[in-house]
């Protein structure tokens, strides 16, 4: 079964937008994936199609009223997640979006203005997720972030040279630095072991690499996968075949 993406929007314009290009573009294509955005103003009852309304106990902005989004909504509940796109939602990470992308797809809400009446959320059961410590001014480009991210994972969408196994993340940690022709450029070599021909001495660097640039770059990571690797939840990935 094709994997769905289904996205509720003030803007469908902005849909598929980037994600009509390149290896999902491609995807798509294929039928490895299908998105459909849906006009949230189109749920609108009144004669100025008004989605919004001030805030309830004062302040700025405008909220999106839950009669709205809940009717934009109806349809969607075939077993899919249902998400809203939220700063305050639980940070992606990729385990999530591994799972995600191992299931039938995503029903993804996109906010505006100040986001949404709290009520939907806790009526829909939506599932909030945050793409960063840091404001939007829509939804949309977070939903973009998420399908980009889920869709590279569906069986087919890669090739063997774009293989997930290796990058960020597969293992707990930072991938190991990338070098490639010409040998020496700038005066700069690349490190002498990746052209030893010595698969265990590369993979034993890659390693090493990987856990020095997490250390130094992701302490809070770092200390994850030191916990984990220490009490064997999990054992270390090889970086290396
Ligand atoms: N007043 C809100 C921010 C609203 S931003 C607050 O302070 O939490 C408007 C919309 O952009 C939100 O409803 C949400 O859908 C989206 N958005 C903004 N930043 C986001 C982020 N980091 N991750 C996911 N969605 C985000």
């Amino acid at each position: 079964m094709i994997w769905r993406a289904s996205v509720l929007t003030l803007f469908p314009a902005m849909f598929p937008g980037p994600l009509g290009t390149s290896l999902a573009g491609r995807a798509m294509e294929r039928d490895l994936w299908s998105l459909e955005s849906r006009d949230i103003r189109g749920f609108a009852t009144d004669r100025h199609r008004t989605v919004d309304d001030t805030p309830f106990g004062g302040g700025a902005g405008m909220v999106m009223r839950p009669d709205i989004v809940d009717a934009a909504l109806s349809g969607f509940d075939d077993g899919r997640p249902m998400i809203y796109l939220t700063p305050r939602g639980r940070p992606l990470t990729q385990p999530r979006v591994r799972a995600l992308a191992a299931g039938p797809g995503v029903v993804l809400l996109c906010g505006r203005y100040e986001g949404v009446d709290e009520r939907v959320i806790a009526a829909r059961g939506l599932e909030e997720v945050s793409i960063g410590d840091y404001i939007l001014s829509g939804g949309e480009p977070a939903a973009l972030v998420l399908l980009d991210a889920c869709v590279r994972l569906l069986p087919g969408v890669m090739g063997a040279a774009e293989s997930a196994d290796e990058e960020s993340f597969a293992a707990g940690l930072l991938e190991y630095p990338h070098y490639t022709r010409p040998a020496i450029w700038q005066e700069r070599a690349v490190p002498e072991v990746l052209l030893s021909g010595h698969h265990a001495a590369v993979a034993a660097w890659r390693r090493a690499e990987a856990e020095r640039v997490t250390r130094e770059r992701r302490p809070d990571l770092w200390a994850k996968y030191h916990s984990q690797s220490a009490t064997g939840a999990v054992a270390p990935a090889p970086l290396a075949p």
